[in-house]
């Protein structure tokens, strides 16, 4: 008995409930419908609550989820009030209990379980850093195989709050190869029997537990926000947003205005955010990201260095700024260290480099009067709580059990 179909955004074709990347007639997004139309909160401490809206059959058990509280000395700096923030990471006096300290685990989560209803052996997936230890940490807490592709630079982010397991393996890249070069490598493991590509923002599953951000938002409001902000890089976390404000406003219960997306990248890699400039739909490397590499290097918070974002795409972040009238910020390392010394004083969290960006564009919205004082507001915070996890757990590092020369390079010498 299935919960949800996949539905093609461009042609309307529907699947059965299975982990499914692509349309068989177009390259548009699949989306989730879900059988339950209103969402019934279940008795589970963390992402599990969101069941409803959760492409697996099984509920999660997991104390990890999204939390939001109302902000106060933050609010009242800016001259706001209703601030909410949406807060992935850790901070146990608030019961946010993400032991890897960003949103990405609410993708593992559910990706993996979906992985195992649907007979997937193991899962295979490129990380420049969060992802890959949010993958980990969800393969460790369930046996699940998974192989994460990780270039030299994002091996020291490759840490978890327990033990590593054997079912985490873990392929370093040489230096040299860049976040690209792990993607093209991953995608050749992915093809080997019993490996399952984990998909990226075309991974319904991914998108679904993002969106839980939102939902959570919804129900601690009581409505769904005005404004949603967030930095973003490949923008699947603001796809996520708008899909749930979509859900929350067809439930009919959370109002009828889908939140406006107010996301931002840092300077100076910011193609999304030059492509919405000119409202187009394509980004134009030549135009939007000339050299990329050097400007990547050059970017503070490098998990917003995606090249090759789904922005254009059926369903995509384009799609989602059309629909939500959004707005894009493009915020220096400046403006983001600035906002992040601000909010962790304020609120007493620290935060990761990408939420530090947020919070600046936010600064950024009100200065411009791109918000009202009185209107509701959700700041995603998707990560954080590094710093106040130390002090509650020993981190170990996940030792790489192969090293890859090239994308190249043949399967068998890998010997995974
Ligand atoms: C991955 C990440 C982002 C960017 O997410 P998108 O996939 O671009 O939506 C922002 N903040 C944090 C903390 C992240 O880990
Ligand atoms: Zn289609």
């Amino acid at each position: 008995m299935g919960r949800f179909k996949l539905k093609c955004l461009k042609c309307g074709r529907e699947y059965d409930q299975e982990h499914r990347l692509t349309c068989e007639n177009d390259d548009s997004f699949l989306r989730t419908e879900y059988f339950e139309k209103k969402l019934e909160l279940r008795n589970q401490p963390g992402i599990g609550r969101f069941h409803s809206w959760l492409p697996v059959q099984e509920e999660l058990i997991t104390d990890a989820g999204p939390i939001t509280y109302k902000s106060e000395a933050f609010a009242r700096e800016l001259g706001l009030s209703n601030l909410y923030i949406g807060f992935s990471g850790y901070w146990p006096e608030r019961s946010a209990f993400i032991k890897t300290c960003s949103f990405k685990e609410l993708e593992a989560y559910p990706t993996m379980q979906l992985l195992k209803e649907t007979g997937g052996k193991a899962i295979v997936l490129a990380s420049a850093g969060n992802t890959g230890r949010a993958f980990a940490h969800v393969s460790a807490l369930t046996g699940i195989d998974v192989y994460i592709v990780v270039p030299d630079s994002g091996i020291s982010s490759l840490w978890l709050p327990e033990e590593p397991t054997e079912s985490i393996h873990l392929i370093r890249m040489s230096p040299g190869n860049d976040y690209t070069d792990a993607i093209n490598l991953a995608g050749r493991i992915a093809k080997l029997p019993g490996m399952v590509p984990e998909g990226g923002a075309r991974n319904v599953a991914r998108r679904d537990g993002m969106g839980t951000v939102m939902l959570d938002a919804a129900v601690t409001i009581g409505r769904i926000p005005d404004h949603y902000f967030q930095a973003v890089g490949s923008g699947t976390g603001g796809i996520s947003a708008w899909e749930a404000s979509i859900r929350l406003r067809d439930d009919g219960r959370f109002g009828q205005k889908l939140a406006k997306l107010q996301l931002s990248q840092n300077l100076p890699f910011v193609p999304m955010y030059n492509a919405w400039q000119e409202r187009r739909r394509d980004i134009i490397p030549e135009l939007d990201m000339k050299n990329a590499k050097k400007q990547i290097e050059e970017t503070y918070a490098t998990v917003l260095t995606n090249r090759a974002p789904p922005y254009g795409v059926t369903g995509g972040l384009y799609d989602a700024l059309v629909d939500t009238d959004g707005i894009m910020y493009a915020v220096t390392k400046e403006e983001a260290l600035e906002a992040k010394s601000l909010f962790e004083s304020l609120e007493g969290i620290d935060i990761l480099s990408p939420s530090a960006v947020a919070v600046a564009s936010l600064l950024k919205a009100v200065e411009a009067g791109k918000v009202s004082r009185d209107d509701t507001i959700l700041l995603n915070v998707a990560g954080g709580g590094y710093k106040r996890l130390k002090e509650d757990f020993n981190l170990s590092q996940v030792p790489p059990v192969a090293t890859a020369t090239d994308p190249d390079m043949p399967l068998e010498e890998l010997n995974i």
